[in-house]
């Protein structure tokens, strides 16, 4: 067993790899003293935009002004409603409830933890019931996998909702040979130091490919403001992306590529270790995932007692998440579809989220296989 305690997410042993490169950017950016929308924001910008194949990106303060802020472009206002997971973390809900509009939960599916497709017009049908305009969905990438795109865009575009695709854990991932970022109307994300692209505090952007859209963007995240800086022809927010902050995302982008290839291969490494005693994740045909999580299914009455033994033996775990929105006290008045989320409520009681970054080394993953196949067992 290693001498040091197993992370969770190590993000000192990526701060390890990346070495004095970093040192470098994060000095410059200082010296430089351009601290707010410095050069450094813009060219992490283009480079997102190269990276994703999306026309415009735009940095904001973190993934969960990236979601209002498209909201707030899309003119939400109360007595719209926007269709949302219930098995989420709750920015993606809260953003529309900030707007004083109302989320309507949908269900997800049992394998792969993304929008059910099939539930769809139903969540459309609870927000008529409850005299409700549907303006929105928002699909979530959750884990690391991209929610099933095509008949969400096709739903999306019959109900003439506007698609907002959620990905602060799916930046990098792929749907059918389509790059996560490049679908929807609108993808935002979170750079939250734990994503899979994550800064050193608290950031997020926006991706979309039309123009008037980034450029509504580009004004209602600096307070509103037109073409002079001190004249604001619209309500606005301040949520930039910090210039130090995009200093240190240049460099974490530019190894991006890598490490998604290293985190493929700490997944296989579980796929291969634990598929035979535990329930593993399933990616669809044609995508692929960063791993944002490696979430485990294990018996709901089983659950406790394996996480207790699993920390006893010094191996970390969390649960994402514990409790759908649905059944939250800020948010279980508003809609759900049909006769409540079944797959949410079920998930949420059996779901496990193992150790999970590119640095895992495949000695200490053996020692958390070990343990994990050990606790099942017994449980
Ligand atoms: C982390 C996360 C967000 C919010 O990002 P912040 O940068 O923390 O505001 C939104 N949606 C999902 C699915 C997330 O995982």
């Amino acid at each position: 067993m290693s001498a040091e305690p197993i992370a969770f997410i190590d993000l000192q042993a990526q701060r390890r790899r990346l070495g004095a490169r970093l040192d470098e950017a994060v000095l410059s950016a200082i010296n430089e003293a351009n601290f707010i929308l410095g050069r450094q924001v813009a060219e992490f910008e283009r480079a997102l935009e190269s990276f994703c194949g999306a026309k415009h990106a735009i940095g904001c303060g973190n993934g969960t002004d990236a979601i209002a802020l498209c909201l707030m472009a899309l003119n939400l206002r109360p007595g719209d409603a926007v269709l949302v997971p219930s098995f989420t973390f709750a920015s993606t809900a809260e953003v529309v409830a900030w707007l004083g509009a109302s989320p309507v939960f949908v269900d997800i599916e049992d394998e792969t933890y993304t929008l059910d497709p099939a539930g769809l017009e139903q969540g459309i049908a609870a927000a008529k019931t409850a005299n409700l305009i549907p303006r929105a969905l928002i699909s979530v990438d959750l884990f690391g996998q991209p929610a099933d795109y095509d008949p969400i865009e096709a739903f999306c575009a019959h109900h003439g909702l506007t698609l907002i695709c959620d990905a602060a854990q799916g930046l990098g991932a792929s749907y059918q040979g389509r790059l996560v970022g490049s679908v929807g109307t609108f993808t935002t994300t979170s750079f939250f130091p734990s994503k899979p692209l994550g800064c050193y505090g608290d950031g997020g952007a926006i991706l979309t490919d039309d123009e008037r859209h980034a450029e509504l963007l580009r004004s209602l995240h600096v307070h509103g403001r037109g073409t002079d800086k001190y004249d604001n022809v619209r309500i606005g927010v301040n949520s930039r992306l910090d210039t130090l902050q995009a200093a240190v995302l240049l460099e974490k982008l530019a190894v991006f590529p890598e490490e998604i290839a290293m985190r493929d291969r700490v997944a296989g490494r579980y796929q291969d270790g634990l598929a035979d005693v535990v329930s593993v994740p399933r990616i669809r045909q044609r995508c692929t995932s960063v791993w944002a999580q490696f979430t485990i299914r294990v018996a709901a009455s089983h659950r406790a007692a394996i996480v207790a033994d699993l920390k006893a033996k010094g191996i970390p775990t969390a649960i994402y998440y514990p409790k759908p929105l649905h059944r939250q006290t800020a948010y279980r008045h508003y809609p759900c579809a049909g006769n409540g989320l079944p797959v949410s409520d079920r998930v949420a009681d059996e779901v496990l989220s193992l150790p999970m970054h590119p640095d895992l080394d495949a000695k200490t993953q053996d020692v958390v296989i070990a343990a994990v196949r050990e606790c099942v067992s017994k449980a």
